[in-house]
């Protein structure tokens, strides 16, 4: 399994491009549809799916480019899916975009499992940043959206956040994984679960 990190998202998020036997998927599309396309072409990945962590604008501004460009289908669960369409709930209307996205082509349920190029990911709802955040692991590698960082944590003043809910989701969902578990943050570098533990 092997991973592209893309720091150079909007507001400084984070693509993952996550892939094996040239093929794999993208979490997160807050990244230039055109710096995605150049790692798919040089390293000839073909893309089957685009997870996304939550609805937020960083993580979804270029999803729907990406999608017909690459292909592939949009992953989003189903307590963020209504919000893509909605330019305020996705918060492009905080930037003055007024976006609406096209609905997901499928939505995603916790311990939902989806594969490519022979990895199997499991997603994870992990509620508190947003009602539809995820996680997803693949192998010993867990990505975490806004959900968990490397020393913090998503904000949960926005839309329908809530605090008691993501630390809840990161005790009890994210802290009993081993503590070599690799997590890969929406934004900012990777740390792993020992690491985070002590804060917890
Ligand atoms: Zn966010
Ligand atoms: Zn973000």
């Amino acid at each position: 399994m092997l991973i592209e990190c893309l720091p150079t998202g909007m507001i400084d998020s984070n693509c993952y491009i996550v892939y094996d036997n040239n093929e794999g998927i993208i979490i997160d599309a807050g990244v230039d549809t055109s710096e995605v396309l150049n790692v798919l072409n040089e390293k000839k990945i073909n893309i089957k799916y685009i997870v996304l962590t939550h609805i937020h604008i960083d993580h979804i501004c270029h999803v729907d480019e990406l999608r017909e460009k690459t292909g592939a289908k949009v992953l989003v669960h189903k307590n963020d899916s209504e919000k893509l369409l909605d330019p305020m709930l996705n918060g492009s209307g905080f930037f003055g975009q007024k976006t609406s996205f096209k609905p997901a082509d499928r939505v995603l349920e916790d311990n939902d499992e989806i594969s490519a190029g022979g990895i199997n990911f499991k997603i994870i709802h992990t509620p508190g940043h947003s009602s539809g955040s995820i996680c997803i692991k693949g192998e010993n590698n867990l990505f975490t959206g806004d959900t968990l960082f490397k020393m913090g944590r998503g904000r949960t003043d926005l839309g329908d956040g809530n605090e008691r809910d993501i630390l809840s989701s990161i005790k009890k969902r994210l802290m009993t994984f081993d503590d070599e578990t690799v997590v890969y943050p929406g934004h900012g570098d990777s740390t792993t679960i020992g690491a985070e533990k002590v804060f917890y």
